[in-house]
């Protein structure tokens, strides 16, 4: 494995470096840095800018309208763009629906969905998970009944994360009930805007909105908006989770939280009269962040340079989930070891993103406790940790 960056590699950093400093919107840098929240409408120009200079679709080929960038320029453009502080791509649309529609769309649905996804133009959610259905995804019932040249869907969706905001939602649908329950299941597009479809929040831990559920009541679904074939939709399905799980790791920001943890520990006192920096307890577990993020970011360049020589990524993407969502959990745990007293008291309803509560203590430390709570979410979803752990005994251990 060469995990050296070759010298155009290095002028590539360089040019990325540049465009977020230039031509970047610095209000949203901004934000992000202050620890204020990222409206929808900033993520869509945060979104419209990469797509101005071409590059929104790191992961796409070019043929689709994609950067077609080796697995390392990818790499350095993630590392970048955190360090820079820009907010995360909503994945929905670009890295999960988006590969799915290139590699097992008809023409007609990739003329007409692709362009909207790469101009931020159509927001998408996912609507996989149902009540009764999370883990043990397969057994999933929201029905798809067909009616001539419809679909009739009914049944529930729920977890699904911004879908508040959403024009369209990909969903796994029961289109027949077969012995095998991967079999009969489909894979459809859905217009929210569809007479039907209710959206009720759930409320977070954190006091947050950023999950749903999706109600589908007899909702007519044209049949050219099935992708691929009938009761195929598990295979899709598949390959978009590993997708998905490989997203979620994270490496680039959890490096990139690590610095400013260290650049706040410098400067916060440990209430015996040392820098947090001099503190052996915090130094310790903070060390052990950061050798295991070390270790991390090696096994996703190890798979990266798999992906280079033409391998396809498989259960590493279950090891990148499971320690990427390990790693971001422990380091919301040390901006509360860090923010101490201040962390105490959290109450949702008084919460003003980006600066402290009462007036009292420093700004960034106002969502170290609320990010706390929200990351709990980190193990879970995607396919929670324990299955992940269940899909690494079986296709590395042969368990
Ligand atoms: C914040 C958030 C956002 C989400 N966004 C979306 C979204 O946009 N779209 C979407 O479709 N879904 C979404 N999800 C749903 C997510 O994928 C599921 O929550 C997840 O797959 C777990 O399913 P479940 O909640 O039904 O838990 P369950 O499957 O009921 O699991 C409960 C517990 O049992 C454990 N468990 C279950 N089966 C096994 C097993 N075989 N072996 C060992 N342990 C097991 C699990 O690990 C978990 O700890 C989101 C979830 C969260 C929390």
């Amino acid at each position: 494995m060469d995990i050296t960056f070759t010298a155009e590699e290095v002028e590539f950093q360089n040019e990325v470096r540049v465009f977020f400093e230039n031509d970047y919107p610095q209000d949203i840098l901004e934000k992000n840095r202050n620890r204020q929240t990222i409206s929808a409408e900033d993520m869509v120009r945060s979104q419209k800018a990469l797509h101005a200079r071409g590059w929104i679709a790191p992961n796409w080929p070019a043929e689709f309208g994609g950067t077609g960038w080796s697995p390392s320029k990818r790499f350095i453009f993630e590392t970048e763009m955190a360090r820079a502080g820009a907010p995360r791509v909503v994945p929905f649309g670009l890295s999960m629906v988006g590969p799915i529609i290139y590699t097992f769309g008809n023409e007609a649905q990739k003329k007409r969905f692709l362009p909207g996804i790469l101009e931020s133009n159509d927001w998408w959610c996912q609507g996989f998970s149902e009540p009764g259905a999370g883990s043990d995804l397969a057994s999933l019932s929201t029905k798809a009944e067909r009616d001539g040249d419809h679909y009739i869907v009914s049944g529930q969706k729920t977890w699904t994360t911004l879908a508040q905001y959403a024009d369209w939602i990909f969903c796994l649908v029961r289109t027949s009930s077969e012995e095998k329950k991967q079999q009969g299941i489909s894979f459809i597009l859905i217009d929210m805007k569809s007479p039907g479809i209710t959206v009720n929040p759930i409320v977070t831990i954190d006091g947050g909105r950023e999950v749903n559920d999706v109600n589908f009541h007899e909702v007519r679904v044209p049949v050219e908006n099935l992708i691929g074939e009938e009761g195929v939709g598990w295979t899709y399905a598949k390959m978009l989770l590993t997708h998905e799980r490989t997203g979620i790791a994270g490496v680039a920001r959890s490096k990139d939280q690590l610095e400013t943890i260290k650049a706040i520990a410098s400067k916060t006192d440990n209430g015996f009269g040392e820098m947090m920096s001099e503190d052996d307890d915090f130094l310790r577990r903070l060390s052990l962040v950061e050798i295991e993020l070390m270790a991390l970011e090696f096994t996703e360049l190890r798979t990266l340079a798999a992906v280079q020589t033409g391998k396809a990524p498989g259960p590493e993407s279950s090891i990148l989930k499971i320690k990427g969502t390990e790693i971001q959990q422990s380091i919301t745990e040390l901006f509360v070891d860090l923010a101490g007293n201040y962390a105490n008291a959290y109450l949702p309803e008084y919460y003003v993103p980006g600066s402290n509560v009462d007036g009292v203590g420093p700004d960034w430390a106002a969502d170290a406790t609320s990010k706390y709570f929200n990351y709990r979410k980190t193990s879970i979803y995607g396919g929670s940790n324990e299955i992940q752990k269940n899909i690494i005994a079986k296709a590395v251990l042969g368990l």
